[in-house]
């Protein structure tokens, strides 16, 4: 599961770890007043629009602004709420902007004139080394995709103990390997540390905070101070019923609302560009499916696993799910029942073949538990199901499918 910045600001808080303050909006119109609640409680007029999307690569795509007043606020605001945020993140569509967060701006050091002292930090499962790790650059801010592609040796990885965690030694390392320096040194590895504890309570997939910086010196901080400006977590789904707070914060507006319909259902949907639907029971057999589809040169527009104890009204919001995509125009039924049964499977389609219809191909393939009676199902419903037709096996049905769809 996925959390927006805003809410990642206030994990981080919640943890000690430095971040600016920050006001939510979900209007253009919010824009002035926020603005002037985040001027008002600081000496400066920076102020920061940050657009609330599940994607990165904001700043670049113009979905991060920086702004000195209410006017500048609101225009950035008001460009956020009536564009869509295309990024290297997104597709080509973008993402619609609901939430726009209004954070208190910083001044970043800098490195060298004219670039900003921004470092990259991150804390996710190294799976080469089956370890969760942590990770980070001198080199943070908006390139590190690039960073890790041209110099893979300015990225550090140090992993963390399965029980010990991250060590105070490894991040006082990994500091220094930073170049961080005199003040600045504890307070990033108080952060490190910090980040680590996060990650492990929370049952994260990933924490990452992009860029930390450091502020200019000041006579109170004659190193500057380190600090969080842009953060982003995600969580193992498999662990959110021991995290009832993290569960409250999840977001359906920026899910794909098939997929969250789906879960509902206790199914496993995920959407995808081809325009051949599957229902597929076992998520090996899904991957099976939708590799044999294009190996007979087909493109399947989801991933569907009712998995194996779907009830006869799961599999009928299934078909329904399927058939709400509008690229859709065949559907690959494949089961093999084990637990599942073959009969529930069969009175699902049936199901939905009164309730919506198909007039769109329909290829099924039934194996296993109960697949004499689930064929006696579909036999009589045949008046109902015009665009049937069988399969005797996979290859068998993905052909008929990629054939039916043309
Ligand atoms: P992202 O592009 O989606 O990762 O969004 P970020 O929040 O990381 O912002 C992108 C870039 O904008 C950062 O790397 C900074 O260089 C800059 N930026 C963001 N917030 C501030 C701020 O408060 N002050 C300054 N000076 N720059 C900022
Ligand atoms: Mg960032």
């Amino acid at each position: 599961m996925k959390i927006h910045e805003y809410q990642a600001r206030d994990l981080l808080a919640a943890y000690n770890i430095p971040v600016p303050a920050g006001e939510l909006i979900t209007a253009a119109d919010q824009a002035t007043q926020a603005y002037k609640t985040i001027a008002d409680s600081q000496e400066s007029t920076l102020a920061v629009v940050k657009a609330q999307v599940f994607a990165g690569g904001r700043g670049k795509a113009g979905f991060v602004k920086l702004v000195n007043t209410p006017e500048e606020a609101h225009e950035a605001a008001k460009f956020m709420f009536s564009n869509k945020m295309v990024s290297a993140q997104t597709d080509a569509d973008g993402l619609d902007v609901n939430k726009v967060l209004m954070a208190a701006g910083v001044d970043i050091a800098d490195r060298e004139p004219g670039k900003p002292d921004e470092y990259y930090l991150a804390i996710t499962t190294d799976r080469n080394t089956r370890q969760n790790t942590l990770i980070a650059s001198r080199e943070g801010g908006v390139e590190i995709e690039q960073v890790a592609h041209d110099t893979p040796e300015r990225i550090i990885k140090q992993p963390l103990h399965p029980i010990l965690g991250l060590q105070p030694y490894q991040a006082r390392d990994v500091a220094f390997a930073l170049g961080f320096k005199g003040k600045q040194i504890n307070q990033a590895v108080k952060i490190m540390l910090n980040l680590a504890k996060l990650y492990t309570d929370k049952d994260c997939s990933i924490a990452e905070i992009n860029p930390l910086i450091v502020t200019p010196p000041t006579t109170a901080h004659p190193d500057g101070q380190v600090i969080a400006i842009d953060a982003k977590f995600n969580f193992d789904d498999n662990a959110l019923f021991r995290h009832k707070d993290i569960a409250a914060l999840f977001d359906p507006t920026e899910e794909n609302p098939a997929e969250v319909r789906a879960e509902k259902m206790g199914l496993t949907y995920i959407a995808l560009d081809g325009n051949i639907g599957c229902l597929v029971n076992g998520a090996g057999l899904a991957m099976a499916t939708m590799d044999t589809i294009k190996l007979f040169d087909g493109e399947p527009a989801n991933f569907l696993d009712v998995g194996g104890s779907a009830t006869e009204e799961a599999v009928t919001e299934a078909f329904r799910i399927i058939l709400s995509d509008k690229a859709v125009n065949g559907i690959l039924v494949n089961i093999f029942g084990g637990i599942m049964r073959c009969d529930i499977i069969a009175q699902g389609i049936v199901n939905a073949a009164k309730e919506i219809g198909f007039s769109i191909p329909l290829v099924v393939r039934l194996e296993g538990t109960n697949v004499d009676a689930g064929r006696k199902i579909l036999e009589q419903a045949a008046a109902d199901l015009p665009t049937l037709q069988s399969a005797s096996d996979l290859g068998d049905a993905a052909q008929k499918v990629v054939a039916a769809v043309g």
